[in-house]
């Protein structure tokens, strides 16, 4: 099975280029380059399996192992696109409802669709900077390093 070979060895390379690149590829047009390229890989994949269990059926030969490798090569794509999509959905300042999956602007701040609270990256980031080098967290009791960003450093003596 010729064929098969060559699909794994391809969903091996796409895995390869994505697993490099999908990490720190900024270029919007590139990505979607790549993933139309994994979308047509993938239709390829389904055309040969289709075209393997036909040929099974019409010769009563077993293709069971081929069949599991054309699967597996066609779940490796997937998962490739899905990180490449990931990837351009967080360029685009997009995020996914990790419930029901659905794309929602960067604004929302629950899902539009099933109303789950939507976790953003800028919102584990630290709060500014208080100016006082406390690096302390915003959600601390206010008002005693006297910065005014209620860090709760308690630096205002030493700045004294
Ligand atoms: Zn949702």
């Amino acid at each position: 099975m010729g064929f098969f070979e060559e699909i794994a060895d391809k969903a091996k390379n796409a895995a390869q280029i994505v697993g490099k690149n999908a990490g720190n590829l900024v270029d919007t047009s590139k990505l979607k380059l790549h993933a139309a390229d994994l979308k047509s890989d993938i239709n390829k994949n389904y055309e040969a399996l289709g075209k393997l269990v036909y040929e099974s059926q019409k010769n009563q030969t077993d293709a069971a192992g081929a069949i599991g490798e054309g699967v597996a090569a066609i779940d490796e794509l997937y998962e490739q696109l899905e990180a490449v999509e990931a990837q351009l959905l967080k360029l685009s300042n997009k995020t996914i409802c990790p419930k029901c999956g659905e794309k929602c602007t960067s604004e929302c701040q629950f899902c539009p669709k099933c109303g789950e609270k939507l976790e953003r990256e800028e919102e584990k980031e630290k709060p500014a900077d208080c100016g006082c080098g406390c690096e302390a967290e915003a959600e601390k009791p206010a008002d005693s390093c006297g910065c005014g960003s209620g860090c709760g450093c308690g630096s205002e003596d030493e700045k004294k």
